[in-house]
């Protein structure tokens, strides 16, 4: 017979009683599961023909006179079909995080291999602005899928660049904490009003969205990492201050991390 998917939920109220709930929620994993192959399939067929596009402007931009009146039309046109771009390789990259199936816990994630790709790609989106500081604790390592891991960070160090002024310093660590190890960013940039806090995971919510749309982000990015994270048994924090600057933080929880031998777990 055809297999269905409870969800149980047990509340308590006061001293003296439970409450067991049961939930039928086939169909709804169901609906998901077609709605994430949706997006999956419509974003795999836009991005040929953005390439395209893409492709022929560029060439249309070189080919045309400095002077032409048409150059300004043909950047703008480059400028919104590379960002058209970039937010359909988001929206790919979320469907494919959102799928738990390909994370295997038994790989060991090579972190100061990781943080120093990290740092690269750091300085080349910053263009020789921002004060970085990378830090990094030696031989420890999470257990996890590296591209997932990866693709939470850098959108963590990606919107610290995006969201805060290009003199100021942004500060990456990776350290041994009380209950695992932590992965942090800290920004001295516009911070964050507390009631937004709990919102920015969500799919495409944005604090301004005038100005995440000229600085060419999706809104997806977030919901990226938590999704990446929540296969790894984490979950991210945000601390803020209006004016001040954020702390994006996450902690692999110790069960997940291999310590250098000279170190043991408690
Ligand atoms: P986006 O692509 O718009 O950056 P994200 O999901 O990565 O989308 O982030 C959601 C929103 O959270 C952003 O639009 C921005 O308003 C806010 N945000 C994220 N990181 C920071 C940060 N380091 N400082 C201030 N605001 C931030």
């Amino acid at each position: 017979s055809e297999q269905r998917l409870l969800e149980i939920r047990l509340m308590a109220y006061g001293n003296r009683q439970l409450l067991l709930v049961a939930r039928d929620i086939t169909r709804i994993r169901l609906l998901e599961g077609m709605r994430r192959e949706f997006v999956a399939n419509v974003s795999h067929e836009l991005k040929t023909p953005l390439t395209v596009l893409q492709g022929y402007l560029e060439m249309m931009q070189e080919t045309i006179p400095e002077n032409d009146m048409n150059q300004q039309a043909l950047k703008l046109m480059n400028q919104q079909s590379k960002r058209m771009k970039s937010m359909v390789e988001q929206l790919l990259a979320l469907s494919r995080i959102e799928d738990a199936a390909d994370v295997d816990l038994q790989n060991t994630v090579d972190m100061s291999h990781m943080m120093s790709m990290l740092e690269e790609e750091a300085n080349a989106l910053a263009q020789g602005q921002y004060q970085f500081e990378f830090s990094c604790e030696a031989g420890i390592n999470p257990h996890g899928n590296e591209t997932q891991l990866f693709s939470a960070c850098i959108n963590l160090v990606s919107n610290a660049i995006r969201y805060s002024d290009p003199d100021s310093k942004i500060q990456v660590r990776w350290a041994l904490v009380s209950s695992g190890a932590e992965f942090s960013v800290t920004d001295n940039g516009l911070g964050i009003a507390t009631q937004h806090i709990v919102r920015l995971t969500e799919r495409f919510y944005r604090v301004d969205d005038a100005r995440s749309r000229k600085t060419g982000g999706s809104g997806l990015g977030l919901a990226i990492v938590k999704h990446a994270l929540s296969h790894h048994h984490s979950e991210l924090s945000i601390t803020s201050e209006v004016g001040k600057g954020s702390r994006f933080s996450f902690i692999i929880p110790m069960h997940l991390i291999e310590l250098p031998a000279s170190q043991h777990k408690v």
